[in-house]
């Protein structure tokens, strides 16, 4: 028997079928929210159903190494079709699941829930971003009830960044990401939050930020993924000091190929992101140069991606921005390291 696996989820339709077993398909697939489901078994051919919903504390647990992309939303006014023809091009790529920024690179907030929603329209499991600087409970339960109404089974729970003329949040707003975690926790979502392998630019201390990263997971994250970074060896050696500190959730690197090296060089000099000599003279010598650029910087994410693999991580996220091409050539390098069995759980 041959086997299709074809990515579904509700109100999808199968051209090859009859109304009658579409019906069928509809039937199978309805109040379903778990992995996979065989469909449809006619002579030959068997075909298998996969809904995008899953929270990712299982997929992470599920022992397979995994790769996921971060998309952003239109801008406020701008038109859903180039996003959302994005997102189906990334899905052909298989990530594990994809996230869905809030607010940031100038995709407006309210578009989030509408491509993460469209995100598991493809198959494949969405996180959500959602910030909560200044928020009131109830503005938190607002968006809770849309997220739950679009089916959205997983948050990264972040502050945002401060307003730049705003003082600390007045007294019943929400100040940092852990009120967010306290808000979402018991609500049925699994939780994420950021993490910051060079520290948070606000933070003095590492041991500081550090243990304000233990009271998010305390409150009920599941899982944190880390800022960019661009030398390993800094990675590791905060994975061993969160080990140390007892946070003992998963913890995803999150790895950016760079295209735009004028651009990353400013963005890193912000948030104090340390480049190492080869990245920076990689910038130097085409940074100008689009094409050489994308060769240089997906070539550079590969051998990051790789190390990480070789040295028992587990789960890698990649700041795609839109850019199914980055992704591809990325994922094209790495289908036998993917499809092999994790080293051990990190
Ligand atoms: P927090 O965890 O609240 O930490 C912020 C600062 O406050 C840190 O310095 C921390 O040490 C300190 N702190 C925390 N708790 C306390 C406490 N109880 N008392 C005193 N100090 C405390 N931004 C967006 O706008 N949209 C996005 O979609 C987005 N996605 C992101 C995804 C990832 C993976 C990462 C790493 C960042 C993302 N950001 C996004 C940026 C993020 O919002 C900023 O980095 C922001 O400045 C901090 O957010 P946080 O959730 O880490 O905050």
């Amino acid at each position: 028997m041959r086997g299709y696996l074809i990515l579904l989820s509700d109100g999808v339709r199968i051209p090859a079928l009859t109304a009658a077993r579409q019906c069928l398909v509809s039937t199978g697939l309805s109040g379903h929210r778990s992995f996979a489901a065989i469909l449809y078994q006619k002579s030959q051919v068997c075909i298998f159903g996969i809904i995008g919903a899953m929270k990712i504390k299982d997929v992470l647990a599920g022992g397979s190494p995994s790769v996921s992309f971060e998309v952003f939303p239109p801008r406020k006014d701008a038109p859903f079709e180039p996003v959302k023809e994005a997102v189906m091009r990334l899905a052909q790529e298989h990530p594990s699941f994809m996230s869905v920024t809030y607010g940031a690179a100038g995709g407006a907030q309210a578009n989030t829930v509408g491509i993460a929603s469209f995100v598991q329209k493809c198959g494949v499991p969405a996180l959500a971003h959602l910030t909560c600087v200044s928020a009131t409970d109830e503005s938190i339960a607002a968006e809770a009830a849309s997220l739950h109404a679009a089916g959205i089974e997983n948050v990264l729970c972040l502050r945002g960044d401060m307003p730049k003329d705003a003082a600390t949040p007045s007294p019943g707003r929400f100040a940092h990401a852990v009120d967010l975690v306290r808000a979402l926790k018991g609500r049925g979502f699994c939780l994420g939050g950021a993490c910051y392998p060079e520290c948070h630019p606000e933070c003095e201390h590492m041991e500081d930020d550090i243990a304000h990263l233990r009271e998010k997971v305390d409150a009920g994250l599941d899982f944190v993924t880390t800022q960019m970074f661009f030398d390993n060896n800094i990675f590791y050696r905060y994975l061993s000091k969160l080990r140390d500190r007892g946070v003992t959730v998963p913890v995803i690197a999150g790895v950016m190929p760079v295209t735009n090296g004028r651009q990353i060089a400013r963005i890193c000099r912000l948030s104090g992101t340390y480049l190492p000599s080869r990245f920076k003279a990689i910038v130097d010598r085409f940074g100008d140069d689009p094409k050489a650029m994308l060769d240089a910087g997906v070539a550079y994410a590969l051998e990051q991606i790789v190390d990480l693999f070789a040295n028992g991580i587990n789960s890698v996220h990649i700041y795609t921005m839109n850019k199914p091409e980055v992704a591809g050539r990325i994922m094209a390098n790495l289908r036998g390291i993917l499809a092999r069995p994790s080293r051990k759980m990190v």
